[in-house]
């Protein structure tokens, strides 16, 4: 994909794991391939970014060389511990694997961005990933079935097999309509109403099946150094792990450790900066690259996110969504958030409860941005309100809109 700072080299790998080893070459590859910046995506992706047409094919070869087998085809999300996880109600990886294997002759006639999500029921919930198609493992009394929902229409509880060729059929319908097209398109099938909530980030340890432990990190605002990527692949490997996955909301889990060994790979995580607890403030922030790295930025994105998750921290409370968007596109954050930072005009614009493409204005210099923050952080909240339910009753008093208006400006504040 062509991005501001070059192109960008996006990857699962097909079994969803890599080993430490593999994960220190492809770090060696992004330094010296790409401009050495590596991500994890909200989707669970592996990216490098910062590469040109020259470099593409040598990365690509690299990553083979590596022994890394890249998905391929149609998207499908399941939970990384699939498989590993004594919560789960079911191993989504049979289902994943029959619909990739049925939708192999689809694959030229979706869109790229046509999902499915297989939620086995586990300690790793795929409930907040939007998706074209959603199976769902049904708890108890109804082991073996599921329930599938194509776009925003109404779920049908079938058995597994059923399940599949639903959701197949679904696929196929929605192929049938043109590579622009997605399940919402079909009849009966028009979006829900959003939900806004943000997937918890599975960050932490998680019991394994086996009596082995997985321990998920977070990457700051889910990007880093390539070097910080080989350094948790020296961590992981020091502390046992049997293998490293990209997880969904940015996160990098590592299995197969015992109990002093989980410990190990969180403190040194800890130290090298990145998130181990799912109350980090950090982990409810969503920003991307912005200045210089994208040409499209109006402002430092990914610069200004620290300032951002320490200055909002009393109302990160769970219930609210940051996404810091150099710029209308949206990159890192493709659903609404509670409170979106828009670059344009070389300034930020607000939105609340919405996406970078609703921004209208009006636009604060950047260094205006400190000082409004404070004041949203320090306006007292009712007994027992939410940040997120602050942030509601000050947008309906206009006192959202009023903070963003600078003196003399009395543009209209932003679509919502
Ligand atoms: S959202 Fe950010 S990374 Fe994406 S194009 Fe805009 S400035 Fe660039």
């Amino acid at each position: 994909m062509e991005t501001g700072d070059g192109l960008i080299l996006r990857l699962v790998p097909a079994e969803g794991a890599i080993s430490p080893g593999q994960l220190r070459g492809l770090a060696r590859a992004a330094t010296a391939l790409g401009n050495g910046m590596m991500e994890i995506t909200a989707r669970g992706s592996l990216q490098v970014r910062g590469l040109t047409a020259e470099t593409v094919a040598p990365l690509q070869d690299a990553v083979l060389a590596l022994g890394i087998t890249p998905r391929l085809g149609l998207a499908i999300d399941i939970s990384p511990l699939s498989g590993l996880d004594p919560r789960e109600v079911a191993d989504a990886r049979p289902l994943a694997q029959r619909i990739q294997e049925g939708a192999a002759g689809l694959a030229d006639k979706l869109g790229p961005k046509v999902s499915v999500v297989i939620d086995g029921g586990g300690a790793i919930g795929l409930g907040g990933h939007k998706a074209d198609v959603r199976l769902a493992a049904l708890r108890s009394g109804a082991e073996g079935m599921w329930s599938v929902t194509i776009g925003g229409g109404a779920p049908e509880l079938l058995a597994e097999k059923d399940a599949a060729a639903r959701a197949l059929d679904a696929l196929s319908q929605i192929a049938a309509l043109g590579r622009r097209a997605r399940a919402t398109d079909l009849p009966g099938c028009a979006a829900a109403q959003g939900d806004h909530g943000k997937p918890l980030a599975p960050l932490g340890t998680f019991p394994l099946a086996d009596g082995r432990f997985a321990c998920g990190i977070g990457l700051p605002f889910g990007a880093g150094a390539a070097n910080l990527f080989a350094a948790l692949a020296d961590a992981a490997e020091a502390a046992g792990s049997r293998d490293l996955r990209p997880a969904t909301e940015r996160v990098l889990l590592t299995t197969g450790l015992d109990a002093e060994g989980t410990r190990a790979f969180a403190t040194e995580a800890r130290r090298l900066g990145c998130l181990v607890a799912p109350d980090d403030p950090r982990a409810f922030i969503a920003a991307c690259p912005g200045a210089p790295a994208c040409i499209c930025a109006h402002f430092p994105a990914r610069d200004l996110a620290p300032l951002v998750a320490e200055a909002l921290a009393p109302l990160l409370d769970g219930t609210v969504t940051v996404h810091l968007s150099a710029c209308t596109k949206g990159c890192a954050h493709p659903a609404p958030a509670t409170l979106t930072f828009v670059g344009m005009d070389e300034g930020i614009a607000l939105v609340h409860e919405g996406a970078p493409s609703g921004a209208r204005g009006p636009v604060l210099p950047v260094d205006a941005l400190a000082a409004k923050l404070a004041t949203l952080a320090g306006t007292p909240r009712l007994p027992g309100e939410t940040g997120r339910g602050l942030l509601a009753r000050m947008q309906k008093a206009g006192l959202l809109a009023g903070l963003w208006l600078r003196e003399g400006n009395d543009r209209p504040m932003v679509k919502t």
